[in-house]
């Protein structure tokens, strides 16, 4: 079994010696257990947090533990009825080729009905996160103006896509013009502006005349500092990630901007709402699946996958994504080693 382990904790940005590639026997399944085989292994942005002590919603990984995350596998042996070999299911296996799980820890997958990819993309954790985030946190009604970064990405594309079902304008934030052409002219997003742009700000005021009703926010930082001016009275900022100051150690130069950000806050009543997005699965998960299924049927959504073969290569994988250097929901390809 080869396995990724979280080798020390990082400071600001983590680099390849935090992690530890090792090969250790195969687990074997006690009663009521399955043996996987990964096929897809998921590497999202949380990862970033689960490598840190800090205080955080989630236990860290421990120093010297497999690292974390959701995984596409095939059933190699089974002790429980419920499952038999060659059956592929969801589960969250980890960094690491095989893992042994309980068989009711894990959901047995249709490879029929979607490329079992998707299970861990855009019909899985990212797109519910979008989903459930934009509609009952950012509420976009029709004509209202949806802005969102990090739009390539599994969320950020979902978030725009939704909106626009919802007669809502979408306009993405992205890094790099392949990244802003693919959201444009593949995804269909009304705008799209490159962060990097050092026009960024007037473009961003160019391309949302109405203001702004609904910022979905997934990077913080320079983004953040630019929509918030633009933003109207009662807007709605699903807080769902900060990716721009994850690797952060200290904070930003410059005076103390939270009085600011306050009264812009209480002077345009707007909503500022985090969340994580377990707290909807149970009210909203299977209309989310069946949802999203038929968006994607009709072309309303659609998806782009980055997919990296070989385990071996999830490190440098996963500390790109940190910087941008994916291009899609980020799948490491595992047993193509
Ligand atoms: P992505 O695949 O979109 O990867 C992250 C992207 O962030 C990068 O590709 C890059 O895109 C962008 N980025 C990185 N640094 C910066 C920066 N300094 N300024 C602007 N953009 C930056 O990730 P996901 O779609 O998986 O996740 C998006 C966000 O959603 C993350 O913040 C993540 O933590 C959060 N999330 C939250 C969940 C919750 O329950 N609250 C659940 C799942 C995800 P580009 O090159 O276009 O800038």
């Amino acid at each position: 079994n080869r396995t990724v382990r979280l080798a020390s904790r990082p400071t600001g940005e983590p680099s390849a010696e935090n992690f530890r590639i090792a090969d250790e026997p195969l687990p074997t399944p006690g009663d009521g257990e399955v043996l996987l085989r990964t096929i897809y292994l998921s590497l999202d942005p949380y990862m970033r947090g689960r490598m840190s002590d800090a205080e955080s919603y989630a236990a860290p990984v421990p120093v010297d533990g497999v690292m974390e995350g959701g995984t596409v596998c095939e059933v190699v042996e089974s002790r429980s009825e419920a499952l038999e070999p060659g059956d592929i299911v969801l589960a969250y296996g980890g960094w690491q080729t095989y893992v042994v799980a309980p068989a009711n820890q894990v959901r047995r997958l249709d490879p029929t009905r979607a490329p079992i990819s998707t299970a861990v993309g855009v019909l899985g954790m990212p797109g519910f996160t979008a989903y459930a985030g934009l509609l009952e946190i950012g509420k976009p009604q029709a004509g209202e103006t949806v802005v969102v970064a990090a739009a390539s990405g599994p969320v950020g594309s979902a978030v725009g896509q939704i909106a626009m079902v919802k007669g809502a304008r979408a306009v993405g934030i992205a890094g790099g013009p392949e990244k802003c052409a693919h959201v444009k002219d593949e995804l269909g997003f009304d705008a799209v502006i490159d962060h990097r742009d050092p026009e960024f700000k007037a473009k961003l005021k160019e391309a949302t005349p109405d203001g702004i009703d609904v910022y979905f926010e997934n990077v913080g930082g320079k983004v953040f500092d630019a929509v918030l001016p633009r933003m109207n009275t009662y807007g709605r900022i699903p807080l769902c990630g900060l990716v721009s100051q994850y690797n952060l150690t200290r904070l930003p130069d410059g005076p103390n901007r939270v009085p600011s950000v306050m009264q812009r806050i209480l002077t345009k009543s707007l909503t500022v709402r985090g969340f994580i997005q377990n707290e909807f699965v149970k009210a909203h998960y299977k209309q989310f699946q069946a949802d999203m299924a038929q968006w994607i049927a009709d072309g309303a959504v659609r998806y782009r996958e980055d997919v990296v073969e070989g385990l071996d290569n999830a490190p440098e994988a996963f500390l790109g994504m940190l910087r941008g250097t994916n291009f899609g929901k980020l799948v490491i390809q595992v047993g193509a080693d």
